[in-house]
């Protein structure tokens, strides 16, 4: 019996994959490999195929004792999304679609599924809960929305059970520094800002200094991406147990703002980061922090990297290491 991951090649899917196999469970990936790097993975089975390729899917299914899935594949850029909603509906849809009605047809049903705190919009409260109302403010996240709302409804028909993981800031590396973040372009603040030391890039922007914060800069709640790994493990056991469907939000509970991480990466790393203040990006929420109460109360899942330091300390390994990525 297998679990598939799909999206398993990408910064998330193959930090999870790792988890999964120092836990020696059996794991299958599918993988586009358009953002997603065949070098992330060591050991496993990997179909470089798209899930809008339902022939192919099928086969995976049918040749693989598919148990349960774990699904990162997806397009997951805010502001690529504003400028190519079509691709966004297509392949996070669509391909969700596809993944469902393989899972149907081949009598699997577990499914953990990576979300995003995206789906919320901008916050009606802070810490955010899983209660509170979700509004989207761009097709990334309305796309997102779409896919749990799916898994909702084929819960309801097929019994295909779920378990949505929001995810809040990812961050951070696996701490052998083999594997990391490694996207292009690069959009996230903190592989950013390692660009300058690494010597990719002069200065780090930082996109407004007129919030309502204690700074002006905005606050995100940073979480270590083998926290989520983690996260997904205890899910899967989750659904396991024969729990029902549920939503959970995966952060540290604690904000940073934009200038409180440019001078803890100049801490870790020792160089000075010149910052200059650019004017604000379009959709960001001034500030953004997780309540995880839910997920350590029924998951019995807890965050083991809070301390913000940690978490760029082993971005840092990664990216000192492979200034190019892969
Ligand atoms: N940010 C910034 N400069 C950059 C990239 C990001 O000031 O070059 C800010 C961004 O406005 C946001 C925070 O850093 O407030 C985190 O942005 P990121 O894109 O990493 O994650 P998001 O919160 O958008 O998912």
């Amino acid at each position: 019996m297998a679990i598939l991951v799909t999206g398993g090649a990408g910064y998330i899917g193959s930090h999870t994959v790792k988890y999964l196999q120092e836990r020696d469970e059996e794991i299958v990936v599918v993988d586009n490999l358009k953002n997603g790097h065949r070098e992330a993975l060591d050991g496993v089975k990997l179909y470089p195929i798209d899930l809008r390729n339902q022939e192919v899917l099928d086969r995976v299914f049918k040749e693989h004792s598919i148990s349960s899935v774990i699904h990162f594949a997806a397009n997951s850029l805010v502001g690529e999304s504003m400028e190519h909603p079509f691709e966004y509906y297509h392949n996070n849809l669509y391909g969700t679609m596809n993944l469902l009605k393989a899972m149907k047809e081949n009598g699997t049903c577990k499914i953990v599924f990576s979300s995003t705190a995206a789906v919320y919009g901008e916050p009606e409260e802070t810490p955010i809960t899983e209660n509170c109302g979700t509004d989207p403010t761009n097709p990334y996240g309305e796309t997102k929305l779409a896919m749990e709302k799916m898994m909702k409804w084929f819960d309801q028909a097929y019994g295909i059970r779920y378990v949505s993981l929001r995810y809040f800031n990812a961050a951070g590396a696996h701490y052998t520094g083999l594997i990391g973040e490694a996207h292009d372009p690069e959009t996230h603040l903190i592989p950013l800002i390692l660009q300058v030391p690494s010597g990719k890039r002069e200065k780090i922007f930082i996109f407004g200094d007129n919030y309502d914060t204690n700074d002006g800069t905005c606050i995100r709640d940073y979480i270590h991406v083998m926290d989520l790994a983690s996260a997904h493990g205890k899910a899967l056991d989750y659904l396991r147990k024969g729990n029902s469907s549920n939503i959970f939000n995966l952060g540290n509970g604690r904000g940073y703002s934009v200038m409180e991480v440019i001078e803890k990466a100049r801490k870790v790393t020792e160089h000075p980061i010149p910052a200059e203040v650019e004017k604000r990006r379009a959709g960001d929420p001034a500030v953004l922090v997780a309540s995880s109460e839910k997920a350590k109360k029924i998951l019995d899942w807890e965050p083991r990297y809070e301390d913000l330091q940690m978490i760029i300390e082993d971005a840092w390994r990664w990216h000192r290491n492979h200034p190019k990525g892969y």
